[in-house]
């Protein structure tokens, strides 16, 4: 029996989750070639922090005593594993894993997590084998989370930083039929550099750089932080939504005093619907839970070169 029927082992993990409703994280381990639950663990953090329900659950199996053929488990979580119990997971050689909510949806919940998510541990392991299986009963799974209102939530974390290069790309006005060349790159200073050149020529005149798509677990209330340099022009921050319609975006704008580094607090709720350059009136404001790509965009009406530099980009919650 090697398609186990996800959903009734979910369950069960909720269920366990309900005995520790302030952390409702639950965990069950299930013996693939039979169907059978071999262990059950959930979240005793107030016991010993690193007691993660996943972790729990794999401390009892090894308990029985029973040699472990990760080979035939599955382990079933009601959150995607953080990076400690993805480890514990792969060094137990168990070889799926399936969660209910997702780190980013743990993440915009306020929840603290460590960002690194399951499937990048899983592949930074190469000599192992984990699938990891996301998004069963999920509703149910972030209910719990979202009634659990955490303690640990979170006032400030970095939304992006350019210690990594990777990850964002230019789009500009050649897509209209302009000729505005703008580039990225990533600085040895690690940040951002964001520069060319606009041209108002063939109707064209804006260039920009944006991230690729991804869940950015933004929520309402949050307030954008950036800290720029630049060179006087002005320049606006755009976020994109999963479902943009071509040349649309929420737009903040983001003014520059030239060779000096400032800080600016943008709030999610102070973003104006734009379209082709045009505010877009009646839009209402932006569904943080839609963003999933922001970018920056230079559209002054003043031909000539221009250089953007971006240090960090914060998440302050109120
Ligand atoms: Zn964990």
């Amino acid at each position: 029996m090697s398609d186990l029927p996800h959903e009734p082992f979910m369950r069960r993990a909720i269920e366990l989750a309900a005995n520790v409703p302030d952390f409702p994280f639950g965990a069950v381990i299930v013996d693939r070639t039979t169907g059978e639950i071999v262990a059950e663990g959930w979240n005793k953090t107030s016991v010993n922090p690193t007691w993660h329900g996943e972790i729990d659950a794999i401390n009892r199996l090894a308990e029985r005593g029973a040699k472990i053929n990760g080979r035939q488990l599955v382990l079933y979580t009601t959150a995607e594993p953080c990076p400690m119990c993805t480890g514990a997971i792969l060094w137990s050689g168990i070889e799926i894993v399936v969660y209910g909510t997702s780190i980013r949806r743990l993440q915009s919940l306020g929840w603290r997590q460590i960002d690194i998510l399951a499937d990048e541990v899983v592949r930074r392991s190469p000599t192992w084998k984990c699938e990891v299986i996301g998004g069963i009963l999920e509703h149910d799974c972030s209910a719990l989370f979202q009634a659990a209102k955490p303690s640990q939530t979170v006032p400030n974390r970095t939304l992006f930083d350019f210690a990594t290069a990777g990850g964002w790309h230019n789009v500009n006005d050649d897509v209209m039929g302009g000729i505005s060349e703008g580039r990225c790159n990533i600085s040895d200073r690690q940040t951002l550099e964001f520069f060319g050149n606009i041209s108002l020529e063939n109707r064209g005149g804006f260039a920009s750089v944006r991230t690729v798509a991804k869940e950015l677990g933004l929520a309402l209330g949050d307030t954008l932080v950036v800290k720029v340099r630049g060179d006087g022009r002005e320049y606006s921050l755009n976020l994109y939504l999963k479902k943009s319609k071509v040349a649309f975006a929420y737009r903040a704008t983001v003014p520059t005093t030239k060779d000096e580094w400032i800080e600016l607090k943008l709030p999610l709720a102070s973003f104006e619907a734009n379209s082709f350059g045009k505010p877009v009136r009646g839009a209402g404001p932006v569904d943080p839970t839609e963003i999933n790509a922001l970018g920056f965009l230079i559209s002054d009406k003043q031909a000539g070169p221009f250089q953007l530099e971006v240090e960090s980009i914060r998440v302050q919650r109120s």
